[in-house]
Parts: structure tokens; C-alpha cells; sequence
């Protein structure tokens, strides 16, 4: 058996649950995702605010360096030495000044820039070409304080910058005084600022050197990205850099108005972010256990869903099965509704199986019953056939010996009993018909009736009987129509059969019909053969009744009161010996009183070559020896006294072992052999008189109830010459004698 397979789109529940508990925290998620975005925008703008603010308060703090620087300066410049052009002293001057404030040296330049003194050369020796000449030429050109960019000092092989101020004397520039300092000076005003350790602040010249960094360089220029960010305009600004040291930073920066230096001030993203990444380790671990714990609750759950679920399949399965299903109480509602729904089937599936098995039972027992009735019907049935076959054998046996002792006291002819011998020769011949009739529908019955064809001239048949039952018509008309043609219709068929069908016909139309009325036999030629009419102007026939009467044993009710006697089996017999010959019988009647119609139809064959042979008997009485073998005493007595009384010499023997000791001594012509004798067959006993020592060579005739072409068959293949069925009328019984004895050969 195979079961559907889970579709493509099926997925394990827990998957789908742990699914729905995920899907549940991503609106979470998406709103922390947006949150933390806007934290660090927050954040970035909050440091990036915050660094402009420090490299603002850390320009003004170099600012303020520088112009005190440039203070100093113009101090010395209103100095009287200068005033006085006393350069020696003004030289001396410088030297103190230089070391008192940590300068490099204190140059003086004239308003051409040429050098006229610098403190750290002896006085008068100082070569008279600037070491920085741009910002000596600026003071000059704008007569402004300037401050240079960073150089190498030639001596100290140290960075150093140039703040130089303008010395005027009545609005003419005559000197320039400058004040050249190690950049290191600077430092100091760094640290004074408090730069935090996170960060890195530094000063850039004009040209993007730098001046001075809180932190040790690496480089002597910016960095690209911060160069890139300090190409802005504007007095100040903030950006996103990377470091000398390769630092992610927030850098803010301000420009000093009039000095153009920068200063830029930068803080580890990192370190600015710190918070927030210990926030956002903290929302992601949040974040893992929400879902651990969802995934876990979702184990859980669908544990809870799937055992039942489990439950419910095995329910089912031995549902299928058409096993008992037994399931716990489900915790989950709804599925236990199924359970329960799943155990009602099981119920109703038990109680219709019942059900079933009760319809079966009741169905075999009835089978069963209807079967046994049957058998009984069909025993009955067996029973009536043979009880019937029986019955008529046993009835036909004393016919024979009663018919013989009528016809011995027929031939003695006492007159004084004509009377009582035509009573009982009428009753004889009616009881003979109907025991007759009796063995045709036994043979019919268990279909052993056959027939023996040849042609046959209906209107010679016709004839004879309708010649042969007049005697017996009562004052009725009989009359007989041949139709044009008719003459000379052939029929191919059993003649005695034949004999039978038109003869019940005939006697039934008497019988039916009262003494004043008439019955007409007429034979015409129709499109299908010969079709004999029957007509009677009776009693007729009630329709209900037309389509029973060919039925076996069935009489017209108003009929059954016995009052003509019959036991329904004519017209049975009638029909099948008809159709046996190929034909059709059919009655009609126009209702109680009208009379009836019985029309037989026969198919037409050519007339035979020669007619038909000459009978064979003659007349001639020749005495001749019989013996007689009947184990029915009074049959093979009254045959032995009819042969006798016929002039032939008979010996009788009741059992076939006295017949093969009398065979010995009297020698007989001819042999009559009864076949169902005790102890042996007819067909043995005749086997045993052949054989030697008797070897017996004269006729044989059997005589039996027998009469089917079968047990003619096999008498003359034991050997008989001719075949009598019984009763036998004595007649033809000394006419077959005869007959043979006059063809017969030397008896042994
Ligand atoms: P039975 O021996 O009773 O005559 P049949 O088989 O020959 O048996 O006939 C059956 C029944 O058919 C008769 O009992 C009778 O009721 C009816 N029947 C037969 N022939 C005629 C007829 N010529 N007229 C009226 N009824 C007839």
C-alpha cells in the first residue's frame, strides 16, 4: 500500500515555529537597526561637533601663543637701542630675549629684508640672506605681523618656524624683527589644551606641514584623507579621517585667521563609539537570547503539539488498518477533537464491520437454506422422475400377461363373456395409454426420449387414425380435410411418434368436446411446411389456461374435477415429440364455449425415392419351437399359451440359469428373451446361449420395457434379431414370430 508523500511546500513544524517566534522579533530588529543608525549619526555629529569645538579652543590657544609671541616683538621693535639704531645693544637685547622665551634666535632684517643681526650669530656676522624669505617678504609687502611656514633651521637641523612683525617709524617700515622658534614650542601649548588620550590634535603651516602633533609623527604632512578634508572651504569644518597611524577619526579643524596655519583636532571613532558598541554587544547578546529563547520555546511548543499530532497518526494508521484505535486525552483541543472524531470513526467503523459480518452470516445462513431447498426440489424432482419411471415399469409389467390373456380368451371365444371382455379390453387399452404416457414423460423428463426418422406420408397417417379413433367419436362428427397438395406432403419422423402427437390431439378434441358436436382434422400446406388444424367446437379453452396447458401435469382448473379423467401429460408429450421433429404446436380458442384450435406445424422434406417396402409378413403358419424367459410368471405363461395356441411348440423359463438347461435338450427356432431378468441381463443370458457348448443359433427377440433406440442398440449388438417393447399386443408378437421364422436359417 502506498501513502501520498508530503508535498514540496510541507515543512516540519518546528521550523515553522521557530519561524513565527523569529518573525516576531524583527520589527525589534529593524527598529534597533534604525535606532543604533541613528546613535552613531547621533554620535558622529555629536563628536564631530565636539572635535570643531577642541581644535576651535585649540586654534584660539595658538592664536594667542603667537600673538603674545608677536607682542614680545613689537616690544623689542619700540625699544629705544632701535630706536637709536644702536644695533650692538639691540643684538644683546636679542640674545636675552631669545633665551629667555626658548627662541630659536631674534633676527632683525631691514625694510629691504636683508639681515642685519640675528642673536645666535656673533654680532656683525650673520649673512645677509633670510633663511625664510616668503613671510619677511609678506611683512614687507603688507607691513602686517606674518607668521612663516616650517624649515629646517641650517644649524639645528630642527623644524622651526619665523613670527615676524613690522618695526614702523612714522608709518615707514624700517625694520622687520623676527623671532625664529623650534616647533616644539608650541607642544606646550598642546598640553596645556588637555587633549584627551583618545584623541590626537596637531597644527598645520600653509603649505600643510605640520608644525606641531600631540602625538609623535610619523609624517611631516597630513595625512591623504585629511589633506582631502582641509581642501574644504570655510574657516572651519569636521570629517571622517584616517590617521597618521592608520586611526579611524572623527576631525574637526579651525583655521587661524590672518596666520593661515590649521588646526586640526581628531578622536578615535572607536573610542567616540564606545558606548555604543558596548550598547550594541549588549542589544546583540539581547538579541541571541531572544531568539534561543524563542527557538527554545518553539521546541518545546511544537513538542507539545507534536506528540499529540503523533498520537493522532498512529490513531489513524490503525484506523486504516482496522485496528482498535486508542488514544490518551490530546492537551491541545483542536487536535483532540480529532482524537475524538478519529475514535467515533473507529466505532462507527467497528459497528458497520459488525453490521457487515451479521448481513453476511444472515446472507450464508439464507444461501445456505435456499441452497438446501433446492437440493431438496431438485431430490424431490429426482424422486417424482424415477418414483414415475419406476411406476410405470411396474404398471406395465402385468399389462403385458393381462393383455396376452385377453386376447387367449378372445381366440377360446366364449361368447357368454363378450360383454365384460370389451369392458375390460377399453379399460386395458386406457390404462396402457396413460402408463404409457407415464414413460414418455419420464424419458422426457430425464431426457432419454429419442426418435427414429424416416419418411413418412402425413395423409396416410392421418388417415389410418383418424380411420382408427371413429369407432370411439360418440355421435360427434369427425371429419377429415386433405388441402390441395397435401396428398403427397412428406415429413421426415418417427411414425409411431407421430402417430402419438395427432392421436392425443384427437382424443383430447373427443374428450372436450360433447356428443353433439364436431371435430375436423385438416392438413394444408403453409409457407414453413405441412401445418395440421385440429378444430373442435368443445368446451374451449379460458385464455389464462392457453399458455399453461402444454405445461407437465397441468389440467384447466374447471377440468380437474376428474369428471374425464387424464393426468396432463398429453399435451407435454405433444409438444416435445413436435418439436423433437422440428415443429411447433400452438392452441387457440375464442374463450369457454367456443370450441378449440390446436395447430401443428412440420417441416416438409422430398418424397423418398421408392416407396415404401411391401410389408413383410405372410401369412403362412409354420409350427416352430419358442422358448420363453420371464421372471414374471404370469407374462411368460399367458406368451407361452398364445404361442401355442398359434400351433408353435413352447417351453417357458423363469430364471436364465432354468433357461440354459432347457436350452440343452429342446433346441428351440426361436428364443424370447425378457432383458430384466434376475440375477443376469437378457443381453448376458443371450451372450451365454451363443457362446459355447450351447452355442445357440436360432432368433432372438427381447422383450422389454425398454424401448429407446439406445436398448435397441444394444440388444442387436448382444446379438438379438428384433426388439419388442412392452406391452406387446399379441398380435404383433405372432406376426414378428412368424416373420422371422420364415427368413430364418437351419436352427442349430
Ligand atoms: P389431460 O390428460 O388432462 O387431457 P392434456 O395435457 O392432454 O392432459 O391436456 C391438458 C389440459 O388441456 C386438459 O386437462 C384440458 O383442460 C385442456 N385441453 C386439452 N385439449 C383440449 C380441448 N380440445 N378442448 C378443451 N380443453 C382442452
Amino acid at each position: 500500500m502506498s501513502y501520498p508523500s508530503p508535498s514540496s511546500r510541507a515543512r516540519p513544524l518546528r521550523l515553522r515555529l521557530t519561524l513565527l517566534a523569529a518573525s516576531g522579533l524583527l520589527p525589534l530588529l529593524l527598529v534597533l537597526v534604525w535606532g543604533i543608525n541613528y546613535l552613531i549619526e547621533d554620535r558622529r555629529s555629536q563628536s564631530e561637533r565636539s572635535v570643531v569645538e577642541v581644535s576651535r579652543a585649540l586654534g584660539t590657544a595658538v592664536d594667542a601663543e603667537l600673538r603674545s609671541i608677536m607682542r614680545l616683538l613689537d616690544q623689542m621693535g619700540a625699544s629705544d637701542e632701535l630706536e637709536r639704531e644702536d644695533l650692538r645693544s639691540v643684538h644683546r637685547a636679542a640674545i636675552r630675549a631669545a633665551r629667555q622665551f626658548n627662541w630659536h634666535e631674534v633676527v632683525l632684517s631691514d625694510a629691504e629684508g636683508r639681515v642685519l643681526l640675528r642673536s645666535g650669530d656673533p654680532f656683525g656676522t650673520s649673512s645677509p640672506v633670510p633663511v625664510e624669505p616668503d613671510s619677511l617678504r609678506r611683512v614687507i609687502a603688507t607691513r602686517q605681523p606674518s607668521v612663516g611656514h616650517v624649515f629646517q633651521t641650517p644649524g639645528l637641523k630642527a623644524d622651526a618656524f619665523a613670527v615676524r612683525v613690522p618695526v614702523l617709524r612714522s608709518g615707514k617700515l624700517v625694520y622687520v624683527l623676527s623671532a625664529v622658534l623650534p616647533t616644539d614650542a608650541l607642544l606646550a601649548v598642546l598640553v596645556r589644551q588637555h587633549i584627551p588620550s583618545a584623541s590626537v590634535a596637531a597644527v598645520f603651516d600653509q603649505m600643510r606641514r605640520l608644525v606641531v602633533r600631540s602625538r609623535p609623527a610619523t609624517s611631516a604632512f597630513a595625512s591623504p584623507s585629511l589633506q582631502l578634508l582641509l581642501d574644504r572651504n570655510g574657516q572651519q569644518g569636521a570629517g571622517l579621517t584616517l590617521t597618521q597611524e592608520g586611526m579611524e577619526s572623527y576631525t574637526g579643524y579651525t583655521r587661524l585667521e590672518g596666520v593661515g596655519w590649521t588646526v586640526a583636532v581628531g578622536t578615535s571613532v572607536d573610542g567616540a563609539n564606545e558606548g555604543l558598541y558596548a550598547l550594541l554587544r549588549a542589544l546583540a547578546v539581547g538579541l541571541a537570547a531572544s531568539l534561543a529563547l524563542s527557538a527554545l520555546l518553539a521546541w518545546g511548543l511544537s513538542r507539545r503539539v507534536l506528540e499529540p499530532i503523533d498520537a493522532l497518526i498512529e490513531g489513524a494508521a490503525a484506523l486504516g488498518r482496522g485496528e482498535p484505535v486508542w488514544l490518551p486525552p490530546l492537551e491541545i483541543v483542536e487536535l483532540d477533537d480529532v482524537g475524538v472524531a478519529l475514535a467515533a470513526a473507529a466505532a462507527e467503523r467497528d459497528r458497520s464491520l459488525q453490521e457487515r459480518e451479521r448481513a453476511a452470516t444472515e446472507r450464508e445462513r439464507l444461501v445456505g437454506q435456499i441452497a438446501d431447498a433446492l437440493r431438496m426440489a431438485e431430490e424431490a424432482n429426482r424422486s417424482k422422475d424415477q418414483f414415475l419411471a419406476v411406476l410405470g415399469h411396474e404398471l406395465r409389467n402385468p399389462l403385458a400377461p393381462i393383455t396376452n390373456a385377453m386376447q387367449l380368451m378372445q381366440i377360446k371365444g366364449d361368447e357368454s363373456t363378450v360383454r365384460e371382455r370389451r369392458i375390460i379390453e377399453r379399460q386395458l387399452a386406457h390404462v396402457t395409454r396413460l402408463v404409457d404416457d407415464l414413460l414418455d414423460v419420464s424419458r422426457i423428463t430425464s431426457g432419454r426420449l429419442s426418435i427414429r426418422r424416416a419418411p413418412v406420408r402425413l395423409a396416410d397417417l392421418l388417415e389410418q387414425l383418424v380411420e382408427s379413433v371413429r369407432p370411439s367419436v360418440d355421435g360427434r362428427v369427425l371429419t377429415l380435410e386433405i388441402g390441395p397438395g397435401t396428398q403427397d406432403a412428406w415429413v421426415s419422423g418417427d411414425e409411431v411418434r407421430l402417430v402419438q402427437v395427432f392421436n392425443n390431439l384427437l382424443v383430447n378434441a373427443i374428450k372436450f368436446t360433447p356428443p353433439a358436436g364436431s371435430i375436423s382434422v385438416r392438413a394444408v400446406l403453409s409457407d414453413s411446411g405441412v401445418r395440421v388444424d385440429i378444430v373442435d367446437s368443445g368446451i374451449g379453452i379460458d385464455a389464462d389456461d392457453i399458455a399453461r396447458i402444454f405445461e407437465l401435469f397441468y389440467q384447466s382448473p374447471q377440468h380437474s374435477d376428474r369428471s374425464r379423467g387424464g393426468l396432463g401429460l398429453g399435451l407435454p408429450i405433444v409438444k416435445n415429440l413436435v418439436e423433437m421433429h422440428g415443429g411447433t404446436v400452438a392452441a387457440e380458442s375464442a374463450g369457454p364455449g367456443q370450441g378449440s384450435k390446436f395447430t401443428v406445424l412440420l417441416p416438409l422434406v422430398d418424397a423418398p425415392a421408392s416407396s415404401r417396402p411391401a410389408p413383410l409378413l405372410a401369412s403362412t403358419v409354420q409350427a416352430g419351437r419358442i422358448l420363453v424367459v420371464d421372471d414374471n410368471r404370469d407374462a411368460a405363461d399367458t406368451c407361452a399359451a398364445l404361442l401355442e395356441m398359434s400351433g408353435y411348440t413352447v417351453r417357458v423359463a423363469y430364471t436364465p440359469e432354468a433357461s440354459l438347461q432347457v436350452l440343452q435338450q429342446f433346441r428351440p427356432d426361436t428364443a424370447i428373451l425378457d432383458i430384466g431378468l434376475p440375477g443376469m441381463s437378457g443381453y448376458a443370458l443371450a451372450g451365454l446361449m451363443k457362446a459355447p457348448p450351447l452355442s445357440y443359433r436360432g432368433k432372438l427377440i427381447a422383450l422389454t420395457g425398454y424401448g429407446q433406440a439406445s436398448d435397441r442398440a444394444d440388444s442387436s449388438a448382444a446379438g438379438f434379431d428384433a426388439h419388442l417393447t412392452k406391452p406387446v399386443s399379441p398380435q404383433e408378437l405372432l406376426d414378428l414370430v412368424e416373420s422371422l421364422s420364415s427368413s430364418a436359417g437351419s436352427p442349430s
